[in-house]
């Protein structure tokens, strides 16, 4: 019985791995880098900001963990590569990668379209996150695996004012399954999250009443926590999904299923 627990567990370690996490100096980035850290791994912390890097980075190492804060705008060629080349100068070698950044500023309704708003948000949420992915498939070892941040609403959108995002979210959705045919030749697993409503620094400014409307619409009767979003990243990035590749994941409270 102790054995089976035992190795239960293991399923969920990433003992003497490496795992760096975009956008780790907020909300789900942040409950991410410090999920897997408590799981055994290194953490490369990146975010544009450095002082919130740098703080979950304290976060880790005052759990007993191990980090790296690098400062890195994922939407910039250099950024990128700079981000990988120190996970590699520090830690050897790179198991993971969490493509978490993302933007969702207040977008027009349609037929509004505000193209520069649109091109800035395709940069982060999309281009980001597949050059990410080449630069660190080429780094990686068979055995790699990467977890992409999608969204509910790349499936049903909960609203209007949101297509700039949604299209985005969608292309990451479409990213996740053809990545993940393309580098299982190199022995790397890639899945996605698509997160309902998670309460983060990026969706603290929305109302109350809102706030009601999201926890009403989930059969879960909440709305999510950060921790949500960093458990189901864990299980992609871990031997526990071994079997899993090309999935997106809902981590919705079940909300798109009702059509909240
Ligand atoms: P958040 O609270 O705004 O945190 C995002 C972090 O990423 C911030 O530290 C942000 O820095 C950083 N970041 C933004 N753009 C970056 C860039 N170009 N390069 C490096 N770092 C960058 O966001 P969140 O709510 O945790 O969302 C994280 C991910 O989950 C996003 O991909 C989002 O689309 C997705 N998601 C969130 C929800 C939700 O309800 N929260 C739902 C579905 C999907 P700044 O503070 O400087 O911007």
């Amino acid at each position: 019985m102790t054995q089976t627990t035992a190795s239960l567990e293991s399923l969920f370690r990433l003992d003497g791995e490496v795992a760096l996490v975009t956008g780790a100096g907020a909300g789900i980035g942040r409950a991410i880098a410090l999920m897997l850290a408590q799981a055994g791994a290194s953490i490369v912390a990146a975010d544009r900001d450095a002082e919130t890097a740098a703080q979950t980075v304290s976060l880790i190492e005052a759990a007993g963990g191990q980090g790296l804060a690098v400062v890195a705008d994922v939407s910039l060629a250099a950024d990128c590569n700079k981000m990988i080349d120190e996970t590699i100068a520090r830690f050897g070698r790179l198991d993971v990668l969490v493509n978490n950044a993302g933007i969702y500023p207040p977008f027009p309704r349609l037929p509004e379209v505000d193209w520069d708003l649109f091109d800035r948000t395709l940069d982060i949420n999309v281009k980001a996150v597949l050059r990410c992915t080449i630069e660190a498939a080429r780094r990686m070892s068979s055995g790699g695996r990467i977890v992409n941040m999608s969204s509910m609403e790349s499936i049903r959108p909960s609203g209007p004012s949101a297509s700039h995002y949604n299209i985005t979210k969608g292309a990451v959705n479409a990213m996740t399954r053809a990545a993940a045919v393309d580098l299982a030749s190199l022995g790397i697993r890639v899945n996605a999250v698509l997160p309902g409503f998670i309460m983060t620094e990026g969706t603290s400014a929305i109302p109350e009443a809102a706030l009601e409307q999201f926890a009403n619409r989930a059969p879960s009767n909440r709305v999510g926590k950060p921790e949500d979003i960093a458990a189901a990243t864990l299980f992609l990035a871990s031997k526990a999904s071994d079997y899993v590749n090309g999935h997106c994941l809902l981590v919705d409270g079940g909300t798109t299923i009702v059509g909240g």
